[in-house]
């Protein structure tokens, strides 16, 4: 009776057994399942551009246009990237092409062109013994009134997954109910990393990349706050994947935060130019260089490729509501702070605290403020902003600016 208790009982280890690596080979082969991209090529011809991406499996794709710039958009499942961001723009159509995670599940690669085009053809090519397997792009150039009347019929010709509202409701759950909050819990810092998957944001002279720079940057200072025991944390991304920009204030809203702050490094013609700063939100903007850096900064959902025809005009112009205006003296007040500590620590621009219309810093209820730590078109923020004893310094200072916002709140809801 024992011996034919023991047979099935031993099976039964071998069976979870055989499980446990049928398991581990799923999990192996899954993650090496992912597509990687080998190469982009680009071909000019007098008739058309082709664009060829080779990968080393067969993937399937969708392509589509989007007017105003003028760009091709590829969507494919989630790749891993071999190749290089593209750091000149090139061809004679195209402007330039990034690449990059759009949303999880899948990337995306965006490219740019002058004028108006029509893909007219898309295909793929199985691997032979020189190449890999190839997704081929045939572009041409169009009239500016055909692709008016082509974009019209898209969302109906288009595949039947569009681009974008399914990634505004497919949200991370909210941390807790952002109606009735307890007093008694920590204050919520919200850490809003700038770009991210196909964004990549500004480009250093050294390859630096805004994106992989502003992540790492709110990774130590959620790493401070947290140390602290004073603060909850909630950040916007924490990987490499596309955010838009109306998505990062309904994170923020959603998790019912009460600091927004919002990390980038900026990118300019001047060389010499270098030092961080320090905005808030206002319809007007308090220079004419503050202005420039809001429109580059409102320009993330364009870059990833998201349509914004139905939006366009609330990126285009910032307009301030009554709430914001509430909201407007605590953003300002906490600016100050972070500005008197972050100048104890780096260089700071001469006009260090400036204003302008930032899509992101919309969240009505939150004060939030955006910094940009440098200039990573100066050779020397550049160097400096990679380190990660100045990341430190960097975060150090902010949270001490966070620390006496709040007590001062607090001394001020006092009676
Ligand atoms: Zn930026």
């Amino acid at each position: 009776m024992a011996r034919s208790h023991n047979i099935p009982g031993s099976r039964k280890t071998f069976a979870q057994f055989i499980w446990v690596v049928a398991l581990f080979c799923a999990i192996a082969s899954g993650a090496s399942a992912m597509p990687v991209v080998d190469s982009v090529r680009i071909g000019d011809y007098p008739e058309k551009t082709r664009f060829v991406i080779e990968f080393d499996k067969p993937i399937k794709f969708n392509v589509f246009t989007l007017g105003s710039p003028y760009r091709v958009v590829v969507e494919l499942p989630e790749v891993a990237w071999r190749i290089k961001p593209d750091a000149v723009p090139r061809g004679k159509r195209i402007t330039g092409y990034r690449f990059g995670l759009f949303r999880p599940g899948q990337s995306r690669v965006v490219i740019d062109f002058k004028s108006p085009i029509k893909v007219t053809n898309s295909f793929t090519l199985p691997a032979n013994s020189k190449r890999g397997h190839r997704l081929v792009l045939d572009i041409t150039e169009i009239s500016p009134a055909m692709f008016s009347v082509l974009q019209k019929r898209r969302p109906v010709t288009r595949s039947s997954r569009p681009n974008e509202s399914p990634v505004v409701r497919a949200p991370p759950p909210p941390i807790k109910k952002p109606k009735k909050r307890r007093k008694a819990l920590r204050p919520l810092i919200v850490l809003d990393p700038g770009h991210g998957g196909v964004d990549p944001g500004a480009r250093g002279k050294r390859g630096t990349l805004e994106k992989s720079l502003v992540l790492n940057q709110a990774k130590e200072l959620r790493r401070q706050l947290l140390a602290t025991g004073r603060y909850r944390v909630v950040m916007t991304r924490s990987r490499d994947i596309f955010v838009r920009l109306r998505e990062r204030i309904a994170i923020a809203h959603r998790a019912g935060g009460d600091l927004f702050i919002s990390l980038h490094a900026d990118s300019i013609g001047n060389r010499h130019i270098r030092g961080g700063s320090v905005y808030t939100l206002s319809e007007r903007a308090s220079d004419k260089e503050a202005e420039a850096l809001a429109r580059r900064e409102n320009k993330s959902d364009i870059i990833a490729g998201v349509d914004l025809n139905d939006q366009s005009k609330t990126v285009a112009k910032i307009l301030i509501d009554l709430r914001q205006r509430l909201t407007k003296n605590d953003s300002v007040a906490f600016a100050k702070t972070l500005v008197s500590q972050l100048s104890k620590k780096t260089r700071m621009l001469r006009r260090k605290h400036r204003f302008a219309g930032f899509a992101v810093l919309k969240g009505p209820e939150i004060p939030s403020v955006l910094i940009e730590l440098g200039y990573l078109s100066n050779l020397q923020d550049e160097r400096l902003l990679r380190r990660t004893s100045h990341r430190r310094k960097i975060a150090g200072a902010i949270v001490r600016a966070i620390d006496s916002y709040f007590s001062r709140q607090q001394a001020l809801r006092q009676p």
